[in-house]
């Protein structure tokens, strides 16, 4: 019975890992044709985060011949801090994550952490440094605990409960029906996006990368769930270098320094009340997004008194 169970669980095993590998990369990147692109460099060796600086210097990178995304990109975010990515859709914001975690190499320039450039290191100690909250989480077809703890494989029952705590899920999953053994996914339980997105908090909690990226979506949740993802996204973020791509502005108010990415380059750069005083693009992005919350606003407080 042993030499027959032990295959059988191996194989379950592959199969996990297959699906989980694909289901993580497609979750994040939508990158499987990449991935064979960038290999690691001979004798290429583990990236040592000491204070996790992270620097892209001069960067310059295409997806296709012809048509460049980063045009001499260059920005700091110096150990601990936060720094926020604005702009248009399109701008290049979410490239900026796909280079970080060396999806794909830049054409010219340099991505560095801590000195290093992330070319000369393997991408397996590079990717374990990088925490990521996604925009759209896809869950696994998994219990909620098995989702969390996919952050860190050895992580206590007890580490769990925490990590769901401090991402404001824990009393939502104490309520489910089977508690953290509840099935969810696309064959269990559908999660709403918030949930969705604090059970990734969680797991990213769990993990405690030295560098975050959080490429926010809280634009389509309400403004209470919003503000409850933003308390467990400071959290998180407090004392690890943090870069911030948002959507919504009133999350990027405190950051250290926010970039203005406009076709590739930077517009414009400070900090939230710096830009505002400059009056720029980032002041009339501040006016039109201010303009909208109050719409919306209006429109709720018609519906509620109807
Ligand atoms: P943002 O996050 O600012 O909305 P992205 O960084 O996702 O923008 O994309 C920047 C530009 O690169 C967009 O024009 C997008 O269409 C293009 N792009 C993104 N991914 C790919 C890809 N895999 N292949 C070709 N073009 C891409
Ligand atoms: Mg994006």
């Amino acid at each position: 019975l042993m030499q027959l169970s032990v295959p059988l669980n191996f194989i379950g095993f592959i199969y996990r890992e297959i699906r989980q590998g694909l289901t993580d990369i497609e979750q994040m990147f939508d990158l499987l044709d990449v991935r064979q692109e960038v290999v690691d460099a001979p004798g290429a060796t583990p990236l040592v985060v000491e204070a996790g600086r992270v620097e892209f210097r001069d960067v310059h990178f295409a997806y296709e011949q012809n048509r460049s995304i980063l045009k001499g990109v260059s920005f700091e975010v110096p150990a601990g801090k936060t720094v926020a990515i604005v702009g248009p859709s399109g701008a290049g914001k979410s490239t900026i994550s796909r280079l970080l975690f060396r999806f794909y190499d830049v054409q010219k320039g340099a991505v560095l952490i801590d000195g290093q450039d992330v070319r000369d290191v393997t991408q397996e100690s590079l990717r374990a440094s990088i925490g990521m909250v996604p925009q759209d989480t896809v869950l696994f077809n998994d219990t909620v605990a098995y989702n969390i703890r996919y952050g860190r494989i050895d992580a206590s029952d007890e580490d769990v409960r925490r990590a769901a705590g401090l991402a404001q899920i824990g009393p939502f999953i104490e309520g489910l029906p089977d508690g953290y053994r509840t099935m969810v996914g696309e064959r269990g339980l559908k999660l709403s996006g918030g949930e969705k997105q604090r059970v990734a908090i969680a797991r990213t909690i769990l993990k405690s990368p030295p560098i975050l990226i959080l490429d926010e979506a809280t634009s389509a949740l309400d403004s209470h769930t919003e503000q409850e993802i933003q308390a467990a996204l400071d959290l998180v973020s407090r004392g690890r270098t943090t870069i911030v791509i948002a959507h919504r502005l009133s999350t990027v108010i405190s950051a250290d320094e926010i970039i203005v990415l406009k076709d590739g380059s930077i517009a414009e750069r400070g900090t939230h009340a710096a830009l505002l005083k400059a009056g720029g693009l980032y002041a009339s992005m501040w006016d039109r997004q201010r303009e909208a919350t109050e719409a919306e606003e209006r429109l709720r407080i018609a519906r509620e008194n109807d």
